[in-house]
């Protein structure tokens, strides 16, 4: 009780010396920072303090969010999702050990039947073997349904296990292109700041959009603009490395998401996916005709640590409008451009 007393204290004296208003949200951030209930929380709060980052509402919002609204709920069922898997692991190769057992106990019966009923001329001990013969035949037999069953069991939770994961794939994939959905980035994103802030890495973002791209609809029908988003999701996937996350955002709309990149990176990897797509010839298979190309914009944006996710993406959203403006077919980063009155939030 009395070290309960003690962390609160702690936590408010916290509070009071960063200047953050003690609300409940905030108390539980700085209790469990002052008990050290969650390491990760530690990490990153520590990290902030080292960056003399501001503990503004928004930045103070975000961490409750991250570790006690959405967060938890995630672990938990993560947890909950772990431990009955390993039930059901545990239970399937128990259920597989006693059909082996079953099993063996019936050829042992059927082994020593075998030796009883010719060692012995005694009529009645024949018919007393004779019925331990048939009954041990009849459970070898009962054994053996058991057996099967028990396995046809384990193989429909193997089953049920594959559709489960077929359904989280098809859940979290874009239909068309194959990429990750916009829930997938949503979590992508959130989980990349996390790891950003807590070991210190950069954090980049681009955001690409097709240029003139109704009027490549309009031109050769929506099915030919199908196949050249899928084109562009191939793209993608061929331009970036397995920490990095490629999305379809919506629409003609694709993000990238990269790990430990720094803005100038970040560029060279937008830049890159925008030749490629730039020098794609672009042929009606069934016509052999060769369509008009393919250009794109691409906006650039690097995470400031402890800000709202809104506002990163706001200012990579920012930058490919001023590559839009500047005459699209080119790639346009944040610091190119002023966005100022993104960072402090409109
Ligand atoms: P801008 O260079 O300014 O981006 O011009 P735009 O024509 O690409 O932009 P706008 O937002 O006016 O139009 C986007 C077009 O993208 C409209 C829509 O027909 C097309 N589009 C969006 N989703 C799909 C899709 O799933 N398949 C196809 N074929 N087209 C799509
Ligand atoms: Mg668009
Ligand atoms: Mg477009």
């Amino acid at each position: 009780m009395a070290d309960i007393t003690k962390i609160a204290e702690q936590a408010i004296a916290k509070l009071r010396g960063l200047e953050i208003p003690p609300s409940p949200d905030n108390f539980t951030i700085w209790y469990h920072y002052c008990a050290e209930s969650y390491p990760d929380l530690k990490r990153t709060v520590d990290i902030l303090i080292d960056n003399k980052q501001d503990f503004s509402p928004e930045v103070c919002a975000n961490l409750f969010e991250r570790f006690f609204s959405q967060n938890l709920e995630n672990q938990n069922l993560s947890n909950a999702t772990e431990k009955l898997e390993g039930v059901i692991k545990r239970a399937a190769e128990f259920l597989n050990e006693a059909g082996e057992g079953a099993a063996e106990f019936g050829e042992t019966l059927a082994d020593v039947s075998g030796v009883l009923e010719t060692s012995s001329g005694n009529p009645q001990i024949r018919e007393i073997i004779s019925g331990i013969v048939s009954a041990s035949k009849q459970m070898e037999a009962r054994s053996q349904i058991l057996e099967r069953r028990l396995i046809e069991s384990s193989d429909e939770v193997a089953e049920l296990r594959k559709e489960v994961e077929v359904t989280r794939i098809e859940a979290s994939t874009d239909a068309l292109t194959g990429l990750a959905n916009r829930k997938i980035f949503d979590i992508t994103l959130r989980e990349s700041a996390a790891l950003s802030m807590e070991e210190g890495e950069p954090l980049s973002l681009l955001m690409l959009d097709i240029d003139f791209f109704k009027k490549f609809n309009d031109n050769y029908g929506h099915q030919t603009g199908d196949k050249v988003l899928k084109l562009l999701a191939l793209v993608l996937k061929e331009s970036i490395k397995g920490q990095d996350t490629a999305a379809r955002y919506g629409g003609e709309e694709f993000v990238v998401v990269l790990p430990q990149t720094e803005l100038a990176n970040a560029f060279k990897v937008g830049e890159l996916i925008r030749k490629r797509i730039a020098k794609k010839k672009i042929v009606n298979r069934t016509s052999g005709e060769t369509l008009g190309g393919i250009t794109l914009s691409v906006g650039a944006a690097v995470y400031v640590p402890g800000e709202p996710l809104v506002n990163l993406i706001e200012r990579a959203d920012m930058a490919l409008y001023t590559a839009k403006q500047n005459g699209r077919n080119r790639v346009v980063s944040e610091d190119d451009i002023d966005v100022q009155k993104v960072v402090v939030g409109i």
